[in-house]
């Protein structure tokens, strides 16, 4: 595989980032080129580390040089297989990773933010946060591995959207190195700053595509002097979305976190987690976990007062509040433990959708029911961050299924269960991104014009082609 590379081309990587930020041994690679969930398996001959961005920069311009695809990667956490190489010996693709570059730059508590680069693990960032006294609200399940760079490059959600937005809305300022090897040194800490284009943007949610981000400056929030949280049983998804509704009008934007766990997400967990056992009684369908955040001491008040209220009205059937940061953990753990639950469970079909809050209940009954119609033994599961209209819609297959069988089925039922979601006004990709694994639906599904503009950026910005080649674009 290393034939994929000269040794002379092997030879300049090395003059620049050293023997410690090589690796070419293949079992040390391996890991680095399957992604999570199994589903891509890719080739590369070579992962480069460089330390700075003087060094990322250099390595960019010999491979524009030499026209050798780059593919960022950073905790190899991503579902749509964007940080997976697919090298061939006419197009060689190598592995640029972040991972030397885990430094916190700066914590300016003033200024509410955070300057670290872009090979931080997100719970490294998240902890230098608190030790500011500060809070970066940035937070999904993979946070130990994921690395701030990946975050950056997928738009990360999470579990704090509703009220802190995705990570567009928390990154204020980027280092990049351009195909090129420029350097684009942005990182600002302005909240404004209205100098022409943000071309920050650009490169968040670019999945690799456009450049290597070496580090970026994050707001920061305050830390919430108390935080509650419950685990409430509910009829169905509308009566949790009219529960939603009541919340954001009683509780303002002190809740954090609303999400969604369907039965048979939850008996994944319990089946398949260990340690973990249902804090409710009676078997409910639906679950919500929600979280409270406050300024003062009483949020555990606050939210049980509301709960209350929504147990009176019928609105909520059972609940329970946690009473210790060692419960609130145990919560959160049944939510964050259903991807790895899933994993363990079997194969199937994964969706990551968004639809307008009112159009939530209509997606699962149509979604439901093509699938039932198009796989007999098909079981659904559905979780999600309902807040933000964004659920994760599986439809597990029957154990035994070859990757053949789920990889043709994947296509055609997820074809159809995206295009319910187009029709109600949704997404077919709200958290994960396009990668190689929804690029075919990017091509069916965007709107053409802006497609077309997306092709004019990244031709503008690596006209040869070399950052991530063949994902997003077809
Ligand atoms: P990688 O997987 O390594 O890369 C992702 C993409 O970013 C690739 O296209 C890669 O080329 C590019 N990239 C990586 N680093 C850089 C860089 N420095 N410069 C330029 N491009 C770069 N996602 C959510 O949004 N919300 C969730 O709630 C969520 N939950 C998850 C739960 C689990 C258990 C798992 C396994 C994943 C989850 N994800 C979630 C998906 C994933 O964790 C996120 O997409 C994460 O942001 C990816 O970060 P990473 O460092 O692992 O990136
Ligand atoms: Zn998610």
């Amino acid at each position: 595989m290393a034939d994929d590379l000269s040794s002379s081309v092997l030879d300049r990587f090395n003059a620049v980032v050293g023997s410690v930020g090589l690796v070419t041994d293949q079992e040390e690679l391996d890991p680095c080129l399957a992604e999570w969930r199994g589903l891509f398996h890719g080739r590369a001959p070579v992962l480069v580390a460089p330390a700075n961005k003087e060094e990322a920069a250099e390595i960019l311009s010999i491979c524009q040089h030499e026209r050798i695809g780059v593919v960022p990667q950073g905790g190899n956490t991503g579902l749509a297989g964007g940080a997976i190489p697919h090298s061939t010996p006419e197009f060689p693709q190598i592995l640029i990773s972040a991972r030397r570059m885990n430094r916190i730059r700066d914590l300016d508590a003033a200024n509410y933010t955070v300057t670290a680069e872009a090979g931080c693990l997100l719970s490294a960032v998240q902890a230098a946060a608190e030790e500011g006294d500060r809070l970066f609200p940035l937070s999904l399940a993979a946070e130990g591995s994921c690395q701030l760079g990946g975050n950056i490059s997928t738009n990360a959600g999470g579990t704090n959207v509703l009220r802190y937005g995705n990570t567009r809305d928390l990154v204020m300022g980027l280092e990049v190195v351009l195909a090129d090897g420029r350097i684009i040194d942005g990182l600002s800490g302005l909240r404004k700053d209205n100098t022409g284009y943000d071309l920050k943007q650009l490169f968040i949610g670019a999945e690799g595509t456009l450049g290597f981000i070496t580090a970026a400056t994050c707001k920061l929030f305050p830390r919430p002097r108390s935080v509650a949280t419950a685990l409430v049983a509910v009829s169905d998804p509308t009566a949790a979305i009219e529960l939603y509704g009541e919340a954001r009008r009683a509780l303002g934007d002190q809740l954090n976190a609303f999400e969604l766990i369907g039965r048979v997400a939850m008996d994944l967990v319990l089946t398949h987690i260990p340690g973990t056992s249902d804090p409710l009684s009676g078997s409910p369908d639906w679950y919500v976990l929600m979280e409270l955040g406050s300024a003062g001491p009483d949020a555990d008040a606050v939210l049980q007062a509301f709960l209350s209220a929504a147990i009176d009205k019928g609105r909520v059937q059972d609940g329970v509040l946690a009473q210790s940061g060692m419960q609130r953990d145990a919560l959160w753990r049944l939510r964050h433990s259903i991807s790895e639950a899933e994993k363990k469970a079997g194969v199937g079909i994964k969706h990551d959708i968004s639809v307008p809050l009112s159009a939530v209940a209509q997606f699962l009954e149509r979604a439901e029911a093509l699938a039932t119609r198009r796989i007999p033994d098909v079981v659904v599961v559905t979780f999600g961050h309902l807040g933000d209209g964004n659920l994760h819609f599986s439809l597990n297959l029957p154990a035994g299924t070859d990757a053949a069988t789920l990889m043709k089925l994947w296509d055609s039922v997820s074809r159809d269960v995206h295009t319910v979601a187009a029709e109600l006004g949704g997404s077919f990709s709200a958290e994960h991104g396009i990668g190689t694994l929804k690029r075919h639906e990017l091509q069916r599904l965007a709107d053409p014009v802006a497609l077309d503009l997306m092709r004019t950026i990244k031709a503008a910005l690596d006209p040869a082609g070399i950052m991530n080649p063949g994902k997003l674009f077809l």
